[in-house]
């Protein structure tokens, strides 16, 4: 087996689509080479390589050594250097990168190769003594802690107390001779927790520096990284051996990251950070805060002029934003990484539509690069704008770099650690630090948002919080925050811990308190993406929507009719008037305590206005649009109340004593109420329910129509099990809903239909269909019923069944993405019967799953007329609905490839 793959000189072994073996950097290195772009010549040792490592206790291939060693060789013809030479010594970085980014996570050492002699030749051939002895001293520093695992705390200190001694503050002040102290003092503490020399042998560094690179992948930070980020099924890290270049020469010199596009806008501008005089890592750990590119332009007209080139050809290259690593030395760049780059949900799909239209990528592709997630963070909040700006100016506390977009509400924390605490109390936090440490990210994760005192727009805290869409400020300089008090002051005022504050990432603004937030206004690409996606999708896309409020909402968000309005929450609340919402619950509860069907059909008379007006304002609406309404649904023990002393003022207000009240909530009372008395059950019972709903159904119907609405009520039946039984309430509504439009004299048409909620209707859709005009799968109670699981109460132990590291049964939670495997074939079963019985049944889903992409596209492929989600969840579904479709041209063509072959 092959572990080892080169690139230098213009070649490469591997290349960009190997990005499973050889990491994300390591492929990109590859491609970068291949394409003739600047890059330091090196070696990539595979991810395989490092599952082998982990798997075998930390032992190699019995072929690595000789591969390294070829490789090495090879790089060593390249460079025309030698390892540890003591003329002129060939320096690498060892660096990790597995196929997902991790940024930080991992480990990485730099200056490789240095030894006694081999710096005094550095030394030598760069005509710079500092810069030789602080290469050394970092790679000494670097080497003790993360191959040896000495505590990083004891070699700051050392390097504070030398600074101190020789009466410096910053490094850049440390002469030559005080690094070459530091070197001796670090190599002296080296032996006495070691019992060893540190060591001079280059191979001896470099095997040590691979062993611990592949061992950080297994570190808690990078666990907990791919916990939080849903990473699984990787093999490992790729170890990177790369000639080192640097940055850290002189005025000359300096290194910087950079993005093809704004990735926090989206907007086509070259945007990236800078630092003179500066070594890798300083860009990304954000301790210097660094300079801007236009300002680079400015320093270095013919550098940035390349870098601009690269920017361009890359783009084009890989057709997708690129998020890049580079350094200068002395004058001449070098590429050191290339990847596509995270980015806002609103450059998500600004990048999208502008890469579309410039032609770089199809629209198809377009639709194909956005997920679910970034239309859900495309909701994120804002500060509100009725909040006024006298007020913000008085709260501010200070202003650094708007990192990652959006706004947060938190209480102050100032550690990882403490986020975390707090969160799991349930209290909102906003994490404030200096700078942010890959060791942070549980606390980032929990953190409603982050604010750093250090860094730029690609500092560690920006990258990771930019992958969640989560709001960060960088780069904060005037807060002065204190870990030993727990204090942020700035402007002379104070925040302490526990503090509420106020992030606006868009502004990057600090405010004290609580300021009022909102949902912002949708950028104009997604209108155009979404437009783009319904040009391909077949599914129809509904909303689950139960006010005229929500049927609103739901048509911005590109609703194309209601599938299910649940008539029950009209009895709890009064939305046009809610100071009237007593008056409803009134009702139903009289309606509910009466001993006769006079009595109940009297409070449901009381009823019937409200309804009516309801669908009217519903209907209104969704003009020109289906609305499926169903009946009342919930167990009547649940408008009842329960404890005496409201059961008293019920008894009161509507006049009968207290006891009828309290014996009629007992006879209520049912052991499973979720497979009880509900659902069309009650309406078999008490058909006056029934007839009062259909009523209010169809005069608000009639009354729409004659004023030029178009409806097109749907009535549906929840939870029925039977042909016989969905009979009887067909025949019903027909009774009802055809005298009224007999009188009313109008044509109006409307059907009746079926929630599919029970495994037996299901089974028996073939003649539940020769009843009902249509289907809709209530996938809640299905998926209850169908796997036997509360939907209330299974939560206390489902994750165990879904957690890969516990019993991983399911691969995700069946409520909120379909049991395609087993509740999906009961779908399949009863959509084949219920159309071969009549085959114009229109049939849809309403229950969570039509908002959940993977449910959405398993419907897509079952042959479903439409989905229907809630208001928020009509984009998801609109997109996954033409992505399924996309999918589904995909698998088409690579049948007929296959098919093409065998002949
Ligand atoms: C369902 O069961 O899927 C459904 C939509 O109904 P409810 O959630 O109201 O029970
Ligand atoms: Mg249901």
């Amino acid at each position: 087996m092959k572990y080892v793959y080169f690139f230098g000189a213009g070649k490469a072994e591997g290349n960009g689509t190997m990005k499973e073996l050889l990491g994300g950097k390591g492929a990109g290195l590859a491609e970068m080479t291949r394409i003739g772009l600047p890059v330091p010549a090196g070696f990539t040792i595979t991810t395989e390589c490092c599952d082998y490592y982990l798997k075998h206790d930390g032992k190699y291939p019995a072929s690595l050594r000789a591969e390294v060693k070829k490789n090495l060789t090879r790089l060593e013809r390249v460079t025309k250097k030698k390892l540890g030479d003591a003329k002129d010594p060939l320096l690498v970085s060892v660096r990790s990168g597995s196929a997902r980014s991790m940024p930080g996570m991992m480990e990485t050492i730099l200056n490789l190769g240095l030894n006694s002699k081999s710096v005094e030749a550095l030394a030598r051939n760069t005509k710079n003594d500092r810069f030789a002895w602080d290469a050394y001293r970092r790679f000494v520093q670097m080497y003790s802690s993360v191959v040896i695992g000495l505590p990083k705390e004891e070699l700051e200190e050392k390097l504070r107390v030398m600074k101190t001694r020789r009466g410096v503050k910053d490094d850049t002040q440390v002469p030559a001779e005080g690094w070459r102290e530091l070197v001796g003092e670090y190599k002296a503490h080296f032996k006495k927790r070691t019992s060893k020399d540190f060591p001079e042998d280059p191979e001896e560094q470099l095997w040590g520096a691979i062993g611990a690179v592949f061992r950080s992948w297994n570190a808690e930070k990078a666990v907990t990284y791919r916990r939080v980020e849903r990473i699984t099924g990787l093999l490992g890290t790729a170890v990177n051996v790369v000639q080192m270049v640097f940055g850290n020469i002189g005025e000359n010199s300096g290194t910087g990251v950079c993005f093809t596009r704004d990735p926090s806008t989206g907007e086509k501008v070259f945007y990236g950070d800078f630092l003179i005089n500066a070594q890798g890592e300083d860009v990304v750990a954000g301790i210097r805060t660094p300079m801007h590119l236009t300002e680079m332009a400015r320093l270095m007209p013919k550098v940035y002029n390349q870098l601009e080139k690269v920017r361009v050809l890359l783009e084009k290259h890989y057709r997708d934003m690129q998020d890049m690593e580079f350094t200068v030395e002395e004058g001449k760049l070098y590429m050191l990484q290339t990847r596509a780059g995270k980015r806002t949900p609103t450059a998500t799909f600004k990048i999208a539509v502008d890469m579309a239209k410039e032609g770089l990528i199809t629209k198809v592709e377009a639709i194909e690069r956005i997920k679910s997630e970034d239309i859900e963070r495309l909701f994120y909040p804002v500060i509100d704008p009725s909040v006024p700006k006298p007020e913000l100016t008085k709260r501010k506390l200070a202003t650094g770099i708007n990192a990652v977009p959006g706004a947060a509400v938190g209480k102050a924390v100032f550690s990882a650690e403490e986020a975390e605490l707090m969160a799991a109390k349930g209290e909102k936090v906003i994490l404030v630090r200096r700078e942010t440490s890959p060791e942070d990210v549980g606390g980032m994760f929990v953190a409603q948002g982050i604010v750093t005192a250090t860094g730029g727009k690609t500092s560690h805290a920006a990258v990771v919080a930019r992958g969640w869409g989560k709001c960060c400020i960088v780069g904060c300089e005037q807060l002065d925050i204190d870990y030993a008090t727990k204090t942020a002051s700035a402007n002379g005022r104070k925040i302490r811990e526990g503090d509420w504050m106020t992030l606006d990432g868009n502004e990057g603004a600090v405010y004290e308190g609580e300021v009022k937030l909102s949902t912002p206004k949708l950028p104009d690409a997604f209108s155009i993406l979404m437009k783009w996606a319904d040009g391909v999708r077949r599914l129809g896309v509904r909303t689950n929507a139960d006010t005229p409020h929500d049927a609103k909402k739901a048509r911005e968000m590109g609703a194309e009719g209601i599938g299910l309005v649940r008539t029950e929450h009209m009895f709890f609340k009064d939305f046009e008037q809610p100071e009237k919402s007593v008056d409803r619950q009134l009702a139903i509860q009289e309606m509910i305590v009466a001993d006769s069907p006079e009595a109940r059909r009297k409070a449901l008379a009381k009823l019937l206005p409200y309804q009516r007006r309801d669908f009217i304002g519903i209907f209104k609406e969704m003009d020109g649009y289906p609305v499926t309404i169903r009946l009342l649904d919930p167990p009547l023990h649940e408008f009842v109340p329960h404890e005496r002393e409201k059961q008293q003022e019920l008894a009161d207000k509507i006049g009968v004593d207290v006891e009828v009240v309290a014996r009629r909530v007992e006879q209520l009372h049912e052991s499973n109420p979720m497979l009880g008395h509900r659902g069309c059950r009650l309406c078999i019972t008490y058909p006056e329910i029934l007839e009062m709903q259909v009523q209010a159904i169809i005069e608000a119907a009639v009354e729409c129509k004659k004023s030029g609405i178009k409806v097109f009520p749907e009535i549906m039946h929840p939870l029925v099990m039977d042909r016989k039984e969905l009979k009887i309430l067909a025949d019903a509504t027909h009774r009802v809903a055809g005298e009224i439009i007999r009188k009313a004299g109008v044509k109006l048409e409307y059907s009746v239909g079926t929630m599919i909620e029970v495994p037996r209707a299901a089974i028996l859709g073939g003649e539940i269909a020769e009843v009902a005009e249509f289907f809709s799968f209530g996938t809640n109670d299905l998926t209850q019923m169908g796997m036997g699981l509360s939907r209330d109460d299974a939560g206390r132990f489902l994750p165990d069944y879904v957690d890969e590291k516990k019993a991983g049964i399911f691969p995700n939670d069946p409520f909120q993405s379909l049991d395609v495997h087993g509740v999906g074939q009961l779908m399949l079963w009863c959509i084949e019967r219920g159309r071969a019985t009549r085959p114009k049944l229109k049939i849809g889903i309403c229950g969570e799953h039509g908002g959940e992409s993977a449910s959405v596209k398993f419907c897509h492929q079952a042959g479903l007329d439409y989905v229907s989600a809630s208001p928020f969840l009509v984009p998801i579904a609109r997109l996954a609905a033409a992505q399924a479709v996309i999918e589904e041209r995909a698998a088409r063509k690579r049948g007929k490839k296959k098919g093409g072959k065998k002949r």
